[in-house]
């Protein structure tokens, strides 16, 4: 009986040589499959997919922390100092500036190419 030859996963040629256990005619066989289907390929992927709405939200909060924070700035111009809303405006606008800049931090993390 006729041994039948075993197909490479990635090319579909005939292994004519090797192990009866192969699975590729050859590495760059290989190689070519895990990287098609590898892993770190579709994470890859989902992350070029979605990389844009990140940003698109990142830049939405930056917008809205930012008016807010020209709002509260604008109030406090218009107030006495001492006031306990004053102390309460002043705690706000500092809190807006750290979320605006972890914002911008984290938006220049996100590499472009
Ligand atoms: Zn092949």
């Amino acid at each position: 009986m006729e041994k039948e030859l075993k197909k490479c996963k990635n090319c579909n040629e005939a292994i004519l040589k090797g192990r009866s256990d192969k699975i590729f005619c050859a590495t760059a066989c290989h190689n070519e499959y895990h990287n098609k289907n590898g892993l770190r390929k579709q994470l890859y992927e989902f992350y070029q997919e979605n990389k844009e709405q990140l940003l698109n939200y990142i830049d939405a909060r930056i917008e809205v922390f930012t008016s807010e924070k020209l709002k509260i700035m604008r109030k406090l111009d218009k107030m006495d100092s001492n006031s306990y809303l004053n102390v309460e405006y002043q705690h706000q606008l500092l809190k807006l500036h750290k979320d605006l800049s972890q914002l911008q931090k984290m938006k220049r993390s996100i590499p472009f190419e």
